[in-house]
């Protein structure tokens, strides 16, 4: 029965339930952070603190769901992957991701001072958007495409400013000494001009950061396919790494993602 003459407008509200069986990515990212990075004086190319403060706040977004099995950060971006058969909010797209936009971005302001001396000078805030892929094979391609990204781009950003910093080139000058240049050019510009083997790098900077839970040890309830209960799912450990997830080793080590 209808409470009032007026709760007919509830019904212009859309449907947005995510197809069954899929895997649901939420993607966030920071807006306009170029601009947010000049403005809290980044180190450049990478600011540990902020990537510090990323992971932060996505683990207590992970720590929140216990439905996100993975999730994968880099630069002001993080990727939180749901097992297929979640039914959280009846996997109503907006609460979704309107509830891990909201999450992370308090997540990020409460934590700022922990990683910061100088406050908060404007306000961040976050995109999101939900993505479903039909397949593990799919979803690791996901992953795979945003860690070759993280890796290009750091390529890309430790020699621009070599050339900047140690360098002393302009912005102009340091872009057409990079135009045209591929991977092995880069490395050799960092080690022949500055003495930076870019290997030796930093793994946060080179493959980003990824959570995942894992079983605590001497515990193997977690094997491909188990559905596991709200009550084990708590009992899982999160795991912080940097390391590649292109390569078969990293989903061979953990049959049990592929949830
Ligand atoms: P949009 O609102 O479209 O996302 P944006 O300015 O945030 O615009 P992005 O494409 O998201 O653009 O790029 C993020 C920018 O922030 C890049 O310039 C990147 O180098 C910078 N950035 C993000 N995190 C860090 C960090 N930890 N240290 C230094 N720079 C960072
Ligand atoms: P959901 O996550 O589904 O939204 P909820 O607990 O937030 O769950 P709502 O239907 O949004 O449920 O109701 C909000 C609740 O918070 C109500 O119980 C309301 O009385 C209480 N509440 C909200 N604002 C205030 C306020 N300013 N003072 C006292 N109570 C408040
Ligand atoms: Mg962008
Ligand atoms: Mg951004
Ligand atoms: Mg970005
Ligand atoms: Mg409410």
């Amino acid at each position: 029965m209808a409470n009032s003459r007026f709760e007919y407008v509830k019904g212009f509200e859309k449907a947005d339930n995510l197809l069954p069986e899929t895997y649901i990515v939420i993607r966030i990212d920071g807006k306009g952070f170029h601009k947010f990075t000049e403005k809290h004086e980044f180190a450049k190319p990478n600011d540990s603190r902020c990537l510090e403060l990323m992971n932060k706040a996505a683990e207590i977004v992970v720590s929140e769901f216990t439905d996100i099995v993975l999730a994968y950060g880099d630069s002001d971006e993080y990727s939180f992957v749901w097992c297929k058969g979640t039914q959280l909010y009846e996997r109503r797209e907006s609460k979704l991701v309107s509830h891990v936009c909201s999450l992370f971005t308090s997540a990020f302001v409460f934590n700022w001072s922990k990683f910061f001396d100088i406050p908060l000078r404007s306000l961040p805030s976050f995109d999101g958007r939900a993505v479903l892929y039909p397949s593990f094979s799919s979803l690791r391609d996901y992953l795979s495409w945003r860690q070759a990204d993280c890796h290009i781009n750091n390529l890309y950003n430790t020699t621009f400013w070599a050339l900047r910093l140690q360098g002393k080139m302009s912005n102009r000058e340091a872009e057409e000494r990079l135009k045209g240049t591929v991977s092995a050019d880069k490395h050799e510009i960092l080690f022949s001009q500055f003495g930076i083997n870019y290997n030796n790098e930093p793994e946060m900077y080179k493959k980003g950061t990824i959570f995942t839970r894992k079983p605590a040890d001497g515990d193997d309830m977690l094997s491909k396919g188990t559905n596991l209960s709200k009550k084990q799912k708590k009992k899982l450990v999160i795991e912080k790494l940097h390391v590649d997830l292109i390569a078969d080793s990293f989903w061979k080590e953990r049959p049990y993602l592929e949830t």
